[in-house]
């Protein structure tokens, strides 16, 4: 197997199959796979171990769901080319018999064949050999997945090492310029409006609905956000409503601190852009509301 056909092999690994629900299975757990490659471990990991480790990646970075199922990938990367191996396979097959439906297998199964999965020979030889592309992957499934505020949070929690160069820079610079432009150069929810000189410091355009999900750099798709608040917006914490107010998330913990920067906002409108330009449309905030924010939200 040469790296390129690796590459695209893992580039067309299915995804964002049902519309613009969030399916982020199958690239966490290559994420998980490749930091193993990474990090020197052995070519293949035991399917409990995997499971754990992606059942935590998906509560805390994937929709918020009732059920996770961890084992779904790790079967159906098998199906995504020849570079996932499960050396149990056979076993597993004959173990399920004829108690599911066609294609998976359930996880006590997996458990009971103590089955195993990693990249095949070759892949691993091919990552193992050749650490940029290993994180050329790694960037591209996350780029495809998660806006770049969570890059460096999924990268940690996945144990990559941090030798990876760094991200570029993805925001699109109309789209912020535009923000800024609308909401006045502060945050929309604390009015944060540092400025370092003449420049802006510390404000980003915020994609309501994600690009990874085919929300456009639009308006009506934008707020403008201190760091802070983007990310406890892209993690869930806050969201908003459709009435325009912000809303937090009854999952939040902590101290005084956490009541000051962003429990006080809970039920208040966010700032509205200048006169003149649209709110942010209702799909967006519907989207957001059921993708990305962590339910259920508090009330006051
Ligand atoms: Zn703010």
């Amino acid at each position: 197997m040469n790296p390129k056909s690796l590459t695209q092999q893992i580039k067309t690994v299915s995804i964002w199959k049902r519309g613009d629900k969030r399916a982020p299975h199958k690239p966490l757990l290559l994420l998980l796979a490749l930091a193993r490659v990474a990090r020197g471990e052995q070519r293949l990991t035991p399917f409990e171990v995997l499971y754990s480790e992606l059942e935590d990646l998906l509560i805390n970075f994937g929709p918020q769901r009732k059920s996770y199922h961890p084992e779904y990938p790790f079967w159906r990367l098998q199906n995504d080319g020849n570079f996932w191996e499960i050396p149990e396979r056979e076993k597993a097959i004959a173990a399920r018999g004829t108690r599911v439906r066609k294609g998976d297998v359930p996880k006590n199964v997996l458990v009971e064949v103590k089955a195993n999965a990693g990249f095949c020979l070759e892949a691993h030889q091919v990552l193992q050999q050749n650490q940029g592309l290993l994180f050329q992957i790694a960037t591209y499934l996350l780029e495809e997945q998660f806006p770049p505020s969570m890059h460096e949070d999924i990268f940690a929690a996945i144990g990559m090492p941090r030798a990876y160069k760094r991200l570029g820079d993805l925001i699109n610079n109309d789209f912020r310029s535009t923000m800024l432009r609308i909401y006045e150069r502060r945050c929309c929810v604390c009015g944060f409006d540092g400025k370092l000189g003449n420049a802006t410091v510390g404000l980003e355009a915020a994609h309501v609905k994600w690009r990874k999900a085919e929300g456009p750099d639009a308006p009506e798709n934008g707020l403008l956000l201190c760091n802070f608040h983007h990310k406890m917006f892209d993690r869930g914490v806050m969201g908003i409503t459709l009435g325009h107010q912000i809303t937090v998330s009854q999952h939040l913990h902590g101290g005084e601190r956490v009541k000051e920067l962003i429990l006080q906002f809970s039920g208040k409108r966010y700032h509205p852009p200048q006169n003149g330009f649209p709110r942010i449309a209702e799909e967006y905030i519907k989207w957001h509301s059921e993708e990305v924010f962590r339910f259920p939200a508090r009330h006051f």
